[in-house]
């Protein structure tokens, strides 16, 4: 059964607000407009939601890369 809430939040690559609704499978698709992210956020509870960020091709995340010698 689809609820018709919309789910939204902040992109964590650019911060760009994104919104989507929820599928049959708990899920939320969307495409980050500014940055072009894909995300999949899906609902696994009431306090506990998954978002799984698919980087543009070519692009790396942003987070600093720490080596340890
Ligand atoms: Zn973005």
């Amino acid at each position: 059964m689809l609820d018709w809430i919309i789910y939204s939040w902040y992109c964590p690559n650019c911060k760009e607000e994104v919104a989507g609704l929820k599928d049959k499978k708990n899920q939320i698709k969307v495409k980050c407009s500014r940055c072009g992210a894909e995300m999949i956020r899906t609902i696994v509870g009431r306090r506990h939601d998954v978002i799984d960020i698919y980087a543009p091709a070519g692009e790396k995340h942003h987070d600093a890369e720490v080596q340890l010698s």
